[in-house]
């Protein structure tokens, strides 16, 4: 049985693709600090003995006892109030935290993937984006902190691969939605179908003309397990081309929900990029991959689970709230 760590097992990603590889019959050691993800998306997994887990924040060293085959680096602060409330960290697990696993990866000949994402196009001036456009991103304003961590993670990434031999993936992630996503974590979908199951209004920042793509997580998880498996060592895009504003997007939501709730218009938050598309031409002829599950389809399931959540977590602040003790 082949063995992988999972950093970041208990949040959104990270959780489905532990529920992945144990389904391909692997051996998951996942691992997490916790300040952003929650046990509750992985507690179906600890009565297996293929599975366990490390409370451990991997911007310090990183030790496991067991032989690994694979490691998968999907910890991170991932949302824009997150980057806000807990920059350092941000920072920390994208540099120090990457600088640690690839540390880990070599010195148990261990093949790395490390989550990237759209994020290093910034607010792109090319439309889409594809992997040899550098991005357009502020260094130093709100999502600097996130963008920049990410940059220097793919940076290290590949001098790891080229001076060290280390065997590396990159993918660049694209806006994913779907189960798990936390309902407080600022995020278009899960505000906007909190809001509705709250009876709230909907918010939209800016006028909603600004564009993102959205990709179901079980279709960026399949793209994620062919990049592993595959030989590409470059940076790839995966995500779902399927393009549209928030205005549609929130009508969208209306539409699915039957909300009687109006939408009120709120500040844009400063760098919101203004348009984001992958191109995915790469990934196509590379891993022979698209995304399957079109937005109608993902957005029910979605909805479904938010739906049969207990009403007390509607209303859940941030569960890790306590944010004080890791402001270092
Ligand atoms: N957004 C919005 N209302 C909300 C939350 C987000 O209009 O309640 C907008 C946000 O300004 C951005 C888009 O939705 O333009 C996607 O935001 P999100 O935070 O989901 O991810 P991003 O792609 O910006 O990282």
């Amino acid at each position: 049985m082949k063995r992988v760590l999972i950093t970041g097992a208990a949040g959104f990603l990270g959780s489905h693709l532990c529920d992945r590889f144990i389904k391909e019959g692997y051996h998951v050691i996942g691992m997490d600090n916790l300040i952003t993800g929650d046990l509750r998306n992985i507690e179906q997994l600890f009565v297996l003995k293929e599975f366990k887990f490390y409370n451990h924040d991997v911007s310090k060293f990183v030790h496991v006892p067991e032989q690994l085959d694979y490691i998968l680096h999907f910890a991170s602060p991932a949302s824009p109030i997150d980057y806000l409330k807990i920059p350092i960290q941000t920072l920390k697990v994208g540099s120090l935290g990457t600088h640690n696993l690839l540390g880990l990866a070599k010195s148990q000949g261990a093949r790395i993937l490390v989550a990237s994402t759209s994020e290093v196009y910034g607010d792109p001036t090319v439309h889409p984006q594809n992997e040899d456009y550098w991005g357009n991103v502020n260094p130093i304003g709100p999502r600097g902190v996130y963008d920049e961590a990410k940059r220097f993670q793919e940076a290290i990434t590949m001098a790891y691969h080229t001076y060290h031999g280390v065997e590396t993936r990159i993918v660049r992630i694209f806006n994913t939605y779907g189960p798990r996503m936390r309902l407080n974590d600022g995020r278009v979908l899960p505000s906007f179908i909190g809001q509705a199951l709250r009876g709230e209004d909907l918010t939209i920042f800016g006028d909603g003309s600004q564009t993102r793509s959205f990709c179901y997580v079980d279709d960026l998880v399949e793209g994620i397990y062919r990049l592993l498996l595959s030989d590409y060592a470059y940076p790839l895009n995966v995500g779902n081309p399927d393009e549209i504003t928030i205005a549609e997007f929130a009508e969208e939501i209306i539409k699915l929900t039957g909300t009687n709730q109006k939408v009120v218009y709120k500040a844009l938050p400063v760098d919101d990029p203004k348009q984001r598309q992958p191109d995915i031409t790469r990934a196509k002829s590379i891993l022979g991959w698209e995304p399957k599950i079109n937005r109608a389809e993902g957005l029910r399931i979605t909805y479904d689970y938010f739906r049969s959540l207990s009403k007390d977590r509607l209303y859940e602040e941030a569960h890790h709230k306590d944010f004080g003790q890791y402001r270092n």
